[in-house]
């Protein structure tokens, strides 16, 4: 029985991928030239970063509707699971500008449009012309990440150091391969103009809950408009703050771009270069607004960024079959700004891809009884 499988990548893609190929019935080892707990602010591992929404953002791919949904029926089971670092609270996406509503807003539960709000986060000075808000699941990614690994190792999982010639796989045993290489994809050099989006980063420590007039958490993604905050193109951004146990992650960019083959940052919008002062000062104001709390008063700040790799509008995510070395070889890379949203129905899809390629399992793959297995493999072994 060919159940052996190399996972390449210890990114959310390759963990989520390894921990669902474990529990029905797979050897996995995951080969990786980065260590999810060794390596530290690395801006081209991606995984080290995510503000971990569960929110398609920025990812392009014909069945996105279908793989999200997946992801948060995994998600929703894993939080009745408790498992550790997820959580579910309200979720404001908020437009001084008339913006149309996402494909993905009805398909998160709670959803209500600004004008049905009775409190909503605020600016001083913005008038809000629409929105939204939704119960929506969040990683805190300092618990839940360091969480998918020891889920990995508790199940016999074995990482193995160095990198893959993604060309050829020769140093790969196993009888199945899942690429989850991320930015380190092979195709990244093949591509002409593989897209980057880059994103900023403020990470402030030791901070208090942020709750709304009846108690519960929330956060918010705010788009200013584009007099106050846009990229060099006039192209709109968004500021968000997502609280977490210790601490608030305050965002963000997505600045256009690409990366040379040296790895260097490509891009024509100028101010991309430099960390955008609006993420701290917009923040600032609908904090004050909001929470009547002062950011100045919170001090202990990380300044980071890292790179999203998109690919682009026409090809997106990345998840199919392939050969390669005689070997089924199962590609999942380009999660944009969702490898995080995405991670458990991409690994659901690679999971059936692999049964209908070598039918391992030789029965259909049932997602429920895939998710009742979460319960035995995710907790912790009595001592
Ligand atoms: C600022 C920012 C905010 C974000 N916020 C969110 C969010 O709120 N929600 C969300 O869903 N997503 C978010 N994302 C996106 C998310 O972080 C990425 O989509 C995700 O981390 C990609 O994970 P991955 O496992 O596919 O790839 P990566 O994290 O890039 O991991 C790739 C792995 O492959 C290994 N590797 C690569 N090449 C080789 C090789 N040749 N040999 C051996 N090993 C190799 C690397 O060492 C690494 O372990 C955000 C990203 C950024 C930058």
């Amino acid at each position: 029985m060919k159940n052996r499988v190399a996972v390449i990548g210890a990114g959310v893609s390759g963990l989520t991928t390894a921990v669902l190929l474990q529990q029905n019935g797979f050897q996995v080892s995951i080969y990786t030239n980065k260590h999810p707990l060794k390596e530290i602010k690395n801006p081209y591992f991606g995984s080290l970063f995510p503000s971990a929404s569960v929110i398609p953002h920025s990812v392009f791919h014909p069945e996105i509707n279908e793989i999200f949904k997946m992801s948060q029926l995994f998600f929703s089971k894993l939080h009745d699971l408790s498992f550790s670092g997820l959580i579910n609270h309200e979720h404001f996406e908020l437009f001084a500008f008339e913006n149309p509503e996402s494909d993905y807003a009805r398909l998160i539960t709670g959803f209500k449009n600004l004008t049905d709000l009775k409190w909503h986060p605020k600016h001083p000075d913005i008038r809000l012309k629409s929105g939204w808000k939704f119960d929506c699941f969040f990683a805190d990614w300092t618990i839940y990440y360091p969480q998918l690994v020891q889920s990995f190792l508790q199940n016999n999982g074995v990482f193995i150091s160095g990198t893959v010639d993604l060309n050829s796989y020769d140093s790969v045993q196993e009888d199945i391969i899942i690429n989850c290489s991320g930015l380190g994809s092979a195709q990244i050099r093949e591509e002409e103009k593989p897209l980057i989006l880059k994103g900023h980063l403020l990470k402030i420590n030791n901070t208090v809950e942020l709750k709304s007039p009846s108690g519960n958490t929330v956060s918010y993604n705010f788009s200013p408009g584009p007099d106050l905050y846009a990229d060099s193109f006039g192209t709109p951004l968004d500021v968000y703050c997502y609280p977490r146990k210790n601490d608030w992650i305050l965002g963000g960019s997505r600045f256009k771009g690409t990366l040379d083959v040296q790895g260097n940052w490509v891009s024509e919008d100028k101010l991309s270069q430099q960390f955008p002062t609006q993420i701290e000062s917009v923040n600032s104001e609908i904090i004050k607004e909001t929470f009547g709390k002062d950011l100045s008063e919170f001090t202990e700040k990380e300044y980071q960024y890292s790179y999203r790799y998109v690919r682009n509008k026409e090809n997106g995510l990345r998840i199919e079959s392939d050969n390669a070395a005689d070997r089924l070889v199962i590609h999942n890379y380009g999660h944009g700004g969702a490898g995080v949203t995405l991670s458990w129905g991409c690994a659901f899809n690679v999971l059936q891809m692999i049964n209908e390629k070598v039918s391992i399992l030789n029965k259909n793959i049932d997602s429920e009884e895939v998710m009742n297995r979460l319960g035995k493999l995710l907790t912790k072994p009595q001592p």
